[in-house]
């Protein structure tokens, strides 16, 4: 993954995505304002998660985007704190 998709990955964690329930991740499109994707830590709605499987169809790869990994981001910034001992 580009160094840019990473950068645009974190600034999407910081201010664009909304967490729907478990696992389902609502973020903001960054070319459009007005459209949004509905990820989950797997699958994306966006075009380059389509076109992944299109061009690498069958080669066990696994597809990623900005989206994706800005869900990864994002829960690892609001990972629950370990659970204290004796409350
Ligand atoms: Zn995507």
């Amino acid at each position: 993954m580009s160094a840019n998709t990473i950068k645009k990955a974190k600034a999407l964690a910081k201010d664009g995505v909304v967490k729907i329930e478990d696992d389902l991740y609502q973020i903001k499109s960054s070319s459009d304002p007005t459209k949004s994707y509905f990820v989950t830590s797997e699958t994306c709605e966006c075009e380059g998660f389509k076109n992944f499987y299109k061009f690498h169809h069958g080669k066990g790869l696994k597809a990623n985007c900005s989206h994706l990994e800005a869900v990864r981001i994002f829960k690892e910034m609001h990972k629950k704190p370990e659970p204290k001992k004796g409350k």
